[in-house]
């Protein structure tokens, strides 16, 4: 599947050559994730890449690119009080030392727990005096793998009402690297979150480039604006992609005006293309895939674009990497938002 094109870039210490590029955008809907499936699917064609989709409330790549799922892990959450019955004498002793009202007795005295209500302080297992309460994680999500149309690919899954978005995020960042440099691949292209929250810094921490896919409108405006400080603060270098560009050609314009007072590089522009959705969909059932390279894709004004920009993308890569020591309080930001939520 790959090609001969030149390598991304220089070997570095530490992580072998392979560089992480994050698609992201400051909301949801701007079609980011249409986007890296058919950049996953221009970069398959010249050199070996992971993929790694970053929005675990909604991973939608591994559907985009036909994904047969070949490895499931269990994402532990936090750790909830668990009462052993056997244990328990109905002593109540518990239901005060609970500051979240999570404690209550059934009718035969035993304690119980409310696991939503539970905070897992563990000040019940200490007021137990028969040794009852234990604290033990529960399973918050999946961390999955397995092959795709483009090759490998990582991505997860957080149950409903967890918090642990940035948590489960920084997995899947951290595995993608891994599968990357034992694979030999050159390229992690990360489908990012959308908004700017803890998953979003989760995702972008230490990648080489951050795509920002932003559409014509006034809240398109706004959210490039945030996802570009964000980036800065990160130290991680950023270029814009205006997706959708014919919709509003006043908005479109305040945006790209936007782009040159930020100082960031628009990197190309797609129109609306009615036809990428169902050349997507026929990606994933497979009419379009291994048998015929990508330049076979029927072309359409989005395709055709996409593709154009891919090509500059590819070449913002192999530059050699710019110094950006990032700050001990970035750093640290950095670690506690991929830590927590
Ligand atoms: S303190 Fe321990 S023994 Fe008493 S009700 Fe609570 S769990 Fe049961
Ligand atoms: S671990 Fe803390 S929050 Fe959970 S039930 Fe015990 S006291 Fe309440």
């Amino acid at each position: 599947m790959a090609g001969d094109k030149e390598h991304l870039g220089a070997k570095r210490e530490g992580d072998g050559s392979v560089k992480t590029l994050v698609v992201a955008s400051g909301k949801g809907g701007t079609g980011k994730t249409t986007l890296s499936a058919l950049f996953a699917r221009f970069s398959a064609q010249e050199r070996p890449l992971v993929v790694a989709d970053c929005d675990v409330e909604a991973s939608n790549l591994p559907l985009a690119l036909r994904t047969e799922v070949t490895s499931r892990e269990a994402f532990a959450g936090s750790e909830k009080a668990v009462v052993g019955e056997d244990l328990c004498s109905g002593c109540e002793r518990c239901l005060d030392s609970c500051r979240f009202g999570a404690i209550s007795t059934l009718v035969d005295g035993t304690a119980r727990i409310d696991e939503w209500a539970c905070e897992g302080c563990g000040a019940c297992a200490t007021a137990c005096r028969h040794g009852a309460i234990s604290l033990e994680p529960r399973q918050a999500g999946e961390l999955l793998g397995g092959e795709c149309s483009t090759g490998a690919i990582v991505f997860g899954q957080l149950q409903p009402g967890q918090d642990l978005s940035g948590k489960l995020v920084t997995s899947v960042h951290e595995r993608a690297k891994a599968l990357a440099e034992e694979r030999g691949a050159e390229l992690v292209l990360i489908d990012g979150p959308p908004g700017i929250g803890c998953p979003v810094i989760a995702s972008i921490s230490g990648a080489d480039g951050l795509l920002a896919v932003a559409e014509p409108s006034l809240s398109g405006e706004h959210d490039l604006r945030r996802l570009v400080t964000l980036a800065r603060q990160l130290r991680v270098p950023v270029k814009v992609v205006l997706n959708k560009s014919d919709l509003s050609a006043e908005a479109a314009e305040r945006l790209r005006a936007t782009c040159r007072e930020e100082g960031i590089e628009l990197i190309g522009e797609v129109p609306f293309d009615s036809e990428l959705l169902p050349t997507l969909e026929r990606m994933a059932q497979g009419d379009i895939l291994e048998a015929k390279p990508v330049i076979d894709i029927e072309e359409s004004p989005g395709v055709s674009a996409a593709r154009s920009i891919w090509e500059r993308i590819e070449n913002w890569l192999a530059e050699p990497p710019q110094a950006r020591p990032a700050s001990k309080a970035l750093i640290q930001l950095s670690r506690t938002h991929s830590n927590g939520s």
